[in-house]
């Protein structure tokens, strides 16, 4: 039998494989805090650890990082690295740093099957779930290395945004513990409000995240009517708009945070007009309570699509505010090392032919005047 990797277990899960090893939880507690707190990642170094509960842990239990393939560090701080996830398939994580905050940015899976048109991991295919060990080795490589780097003993990331590479919504049960290890106080006791996970719209996850769970919730809308955006994020066939924004405002009801966050990414002729920007004002206000955020497209070969220039940025921007949505542009971050929203696209062996899908028609502009959306009530 292979050793178990302890970065799998959440608290009580680690509870439970001491128990079995006839340990109290307050040895799984210690054992929890070498490992997430101090970044040990040696039985030995865990000094006031029972030496008979390192012993029976040798052999049986490890604690498995990550292998680094590579990393770039940007000009502006931000810090990109590539892991290797086994079998051909690596996956990336970003830090971002700034004047107030420093945030992680974690990959759930390697490669996605949502598969939408503007996104380079979607095009990428899917190979598979990344384990709740490996989810949360970026985190504890990311946070341990930095300390050691900056010459910190305090923590040094205060946010983690689940919007590398996958969707955290279709690999639940392995994001789960490591939500819970994020926000442990024994682990990186980081807030609710510090977590976002970003979707592009699993329904009945989001219900399930509500209840287990739940912490900033960021949603990819991208588009203001079905119509678009089956075709931009082919997720929204299955889960439409109006089922979409039900899932957010019955969140908000548990969420740490009293809005809903809205990505949008802003795709020259695509998705950018006034009338997209008047559309979506129908779609949300009165509704649901929520932020938007624009992101300029970051552009990749493979797309066929071109980012908004920023005077239109603003001008939709400008709309949105204007009907008293607030509304930011996200900053472009480390673009000069591929790291911005979008372009992570580290190596998947693809096992959906993604890139057959991939190859279809050209989107088809969708505006409808005055229609909101399939299944969208009229606006008022
Ligand atoms: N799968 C999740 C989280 C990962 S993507 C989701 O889709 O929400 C994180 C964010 O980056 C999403 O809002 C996604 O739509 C956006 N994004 C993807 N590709 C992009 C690109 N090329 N340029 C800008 N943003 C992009
Ligand atoms: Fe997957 Fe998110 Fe990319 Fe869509 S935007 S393909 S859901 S990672």
């Amino acid at each position: 039998m292979s050793a178990a990797n302890l970065l799998d277990f959440d608290l009580d899960g680690l509870a439970a494989f001491c128990e079995q090893l006839g340990e109290k939880r307050f040895r799984a507690t210690q054992l929890f805090r070498w490992i997430h707190q101090k970044g040990a990642s040696d039985f030995d170094q865990m000094s006031d650890l029972a030496k008979s509960l390192r012993g029976k842990l040798q052999g049986i239990a490890t604690l498995k990082p990550l292998p680094i393939i590579s990393e770039h560090v940007s000009a502006d701080g931000t810090i990109k690295w590539l892991f290797d996830v086994g079998g051909g398939n690596a996956v990336e994580s970003v830090y971002i740093p700034e004047a107030d905050r420093a945030t992680l940015c974690i990959s759930s899976q390697a490669g996605c099957a949502v598969g939408c048109r503007f996104c380079s991991t979607g095009h990428q295919g899917f190979s598979r779930n990344l384990t709740t060990g490996e989810i949360i080795a970026q985190l504890w490589y990311a946070e341990h290395s930095l300390r050691k780097r900056l010459g910190q003993t305090e923590r040094v990331i205060s946010n983690v945004v689940m919007m590398g590479m996958g969707e955290p919504l279709q690999n639940y049960s392995a994001v789960m513990p490591a939500l819970r290890m994020m926000l442990d106080d024994h682990g990186y006791g980081l807030s609710r409000r510090r977590v976002t996970v970003s979707t592009s719209g699993v329904v009945p996850m989001i219900e399930r995240l509500k209840n287990d769970c739940p912490v900033a919730l960021a949603v990819s809308l991208h588009a203001p009517n079905d119509l678009l955006r089956d075709e931009l994020v082919p997720i929204n066939r299955k889960y439409p708009i109006d089922e979409l924004l039900s899932a957010c405002s019955d969140y908000l009801t548990a969420a740490p945070r009293d809005f809903i966050t809205f990505e949008y990414c802003m795709l020259d002729g695509v998705n950018d007009t006034d009338e997209h920007a008047h559309q979506l004002i129908d779609l949300v206000r009165g509704r649901i309570s929520c932020k938007f955020n624009l992101i300029p497209f970051n552009p990749f070969p493979a797309s066929g699509l071109h980012r908004s220039d920023n005077a239109r940025v603003q001008a939709f921007a400008r709309i949105l505010a204007d009907a008293g949505l607030i509304t930011t542009v996200r900053k472009t971050r480390g673009d000069d090392i591929d790291a911005a929203c979008g372009q992570l696209a580290g190596e998947v062996q693809d096992r959906t032919n993604a890139k057959g899908r991939m190859t279809r028609q050209p989107i088809v502009v969708t505006l409808i005047p005055g229609a909101a959306g399939r299944g969208t009530p009229p606006s008022n």
